[in-house]
């Protein structure tokens, strides 16, 4: 273990150095604008999302603001996303929830959060990493893809990618990590064709090493 834990130092510190600027790239202004462009960002893109938000965070901001509206008139506004339906059922839901159980505001803890519909543990880490400073490592595509990749972790499921990358990244370092692989995924470690030839951590990397033997 304690030589993937001295992996796991490198690839952030590598990562760090090559994406001084990683952070989450969805735009949002109060957690729960966060909570509502995650759900959103389900098999879609930051960008997209970040476009569609751009609009309806003007003049929706809170969970009262949301419940004003029909279902019918809020699918209207996030069509352009995928899985829209379901997405704006779920967020209405989501907001009754709030406001009956907790006062509004949206609750800073695992349990509270996958309670909530179209909430996983996915969504549920984003919201605490960045709404709540909380330490976590959500597990999207990219995470999942590019840990696997690199031998950070190696597994077939997200949940036991996300418990294998906490036992091997320090904790204090688990949401820049998070960050990190993200970035990493989405510019260099692409899904069909990784860069390989100009990634900074092909020397660490167990898939490069295959491929390269
Ligand atoms: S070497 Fe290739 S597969 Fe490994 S992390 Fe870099 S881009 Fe991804």
């Amino acid at each position: 273990m304690r030589k993937l834990e001295d992996k796991a130092l490198i690839v952030v510190e590598r990562l760090s150095e090559t994406y001084p600027e990683a952070k989450c790239e969805l735009d949002f202004g109060n957690t729960f604008q966060l909570l509502v462009a995650t759900m959103l960002s389900a098999q879609s893109t930051d960008k997209k999302v970040n476009e569609i938000t751009s609009e309806l965070f003007k003049q929706y901001k809170t969970p009262e603001d949301f419940i004003s509206m029909t279902q019918a008139e809020l699918e209207e506004k996030i069509k352009k996303i995928g899985l829209y339906r379901n997405k704006a059922k779920n967020i209405l839901e989501m907001c009754r929830i709030l406001l009956t159980k907790f006062n509004g505001e949206v609750p800073g803890n695992m349990d509270d959060l996958i309670s909530l519909p179209g909430v996983g543990r996915k969504t549920a880490n984003v919201v605490l990493s960045n709404g709540f400073g909380i330490p976590a490592i959500a597990v999207d595509t990219h995470v999942f893809r590019v840990s696997n990749r690199i031998g950070l972790a190696n597994s077939k499921s997200v949940d036991e990618t996300e418990n294998q990358l906490m036992s091997v990244v320090p904790r204090d370092k688990w949401s820049l990590a998070h960050h990190l692989l993200i970035w990493h995924g989405r510019r260099i470690c692409e899904a069909r064709k990784p860069k390989c030839s100009i990634c900074p951590i092909a020397f660490t990397c167990d898939y490069f090493n295959r491929e390269n033997q």
